[in-house]
């Protein structure tokens, strides 16, 4: 009999997540009903979503995430042992799949059902966590459609060194011809940024005057923003903002350790929304599920075309996901995050 590993949720997070509001049980997979299928996971996910999205759940459920996990089990034709898929399965090596009922055994969790990875090749099916998966559509439907940009503008990107960021950033610079300013927190993410994905300009907003340096990235000012951070780094932004400029809010991770009721203040930004005439929106990546397939295929063609590179930051052992999960929200990770089982 399988011996299965999954992380409980104990206690919902209050601030930084501390290691004990999570449990690591092991426990028995029963044998498989008509219809199902069991899968390994091979690549777990350890997103920015995960911090406050977990609070909408009751304590006791699985830890809600992604996988990437190859089916070692099937009693559905549809399945057959070998392939891989990926899915919302939550933080668990393995998991009883029933396509007909939803994503999995016991989680609420499911944007969407687990599908079968398609073939790319030689490139690692971990990619469907990252460039290819959620996050390349989020950097993908999220720039294209709410900043809907135009050659020779200039964008702004905060969080820059991470997934959706580094990602923005070079279909910005390598399909749609603006001027690319990064904004990240170590000087190693912005030396990546400038010398090995061909941003423009980066920030390292942990150092010196992000006003300052925005200022001489951009002297004219910002057509476009993309918003993964929020706070006073975003504050500072929309005040360099040209008329007519765009904000697509993407995230605010600067906030995610904090409790509605806590939530930090920073600088009122209606004087610039209003003298500016800017145009802000806030989006969820699952709005274009429907075209989930064309940012798929978009970001693959890109890869091959050699106008978006990708990086990853692994962590070794399913035991070590809420060191990497806290490492990420730390800013530990250049690129996506993942944990290799
Ligand atoms: P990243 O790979 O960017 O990892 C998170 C990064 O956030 C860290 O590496 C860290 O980098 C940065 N960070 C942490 N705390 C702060 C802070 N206080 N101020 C500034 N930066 C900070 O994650 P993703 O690319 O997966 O996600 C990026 C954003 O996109 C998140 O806000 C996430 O919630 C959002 N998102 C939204 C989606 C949607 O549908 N709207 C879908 C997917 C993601 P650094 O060293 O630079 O501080």
């Amino acid at each position: 009999m399988v011996k299965a590993k999954r992380f409980v949720v104990q206690k919902h997070f209050q601030g930084e997540p501390k290691t004990t509001d999570l449990k690591l049980v092991q426990e028995d997979i029963p044998p498989l009903h008509n219809g199902e299928y069991l899968v390994e996971a091979e690549y777990l996910s350890v997103d920015p979503y995960m911090r406050p999205y977990v609070q909408r759940y009751p304590e006791g459920i699985t830890m809600i995430g992604s996988q990437v996990a190859k089916i070692i089990e099937s009693r559905n034709p549809e399945y057959p042992v070998g392939k891989r898929i990926v899915g919302y399965l939550g933080w668990r090596t393995h998991t009883v799949v029933n396509p007909q009922i939803s994503s999995s055994s016991d989680d609420t969790f499911a944007f969407e059902k687990p599908y079968i990875l398609p073939d790319i090749g030689d490139l690692s099916p971990s990619l469907f966590l990252g460039v290819l998966g959620m996050p390349g559509n989020t950097a993908y439907f999220g720039f294209l459609e709410i900043c809907q940009p135009k050659q020779g503008e200039t964008l702004v990107i905060s969080g820059a060194a991470g997934a959706v960021g580094s990602h923005v950033g070079q279909i910005a610079k390598n399909v749609c011809g603006l001027t690319v300013i990064g904004i990240a927190g170590s000087d190693e993410k912005c030396k990546w940024l400038v010398d090995e994905l061909g941003f423009d300009h980066a920030i390292n907003y942990k150092k010196g005057d992000i006003a300052t340096s925005l200022r001489v990235a951009a002297p004219k000012g910002v057509d476009c923003y993309f918003d993964n951070v929020g706070g006073d780094i975003s504050s500072v932004v929309l005040y360099q903002m040209k008329p007519f400029g765009r904000v697509s809010v993407c995230g605010s991770i600067s906030s995610y350790n904090a409790d509605a009721s806590s939530l930090p203040k920073t600088a009122i930004i209606q004087p610039t929304m209003v003298f500016n005439q800017l145009k802000m929106e806030g989006f969820i990546v699952h709005r274009w599920m429907s075209r989930m397939s064309e940012g798929v295929e978009k970001n693959l063609q890109w890869i091959k075309e050699g106008k978006l590179r990708y990086r990853e930051t692994v962590t070794n052992g399913f035991e070590n996901m809420f060191d990497a999960f806290v490492g990420m929200l730390n800013g530990k990770n250049i690129g996506k995050a993942i944990v290799k089982v």
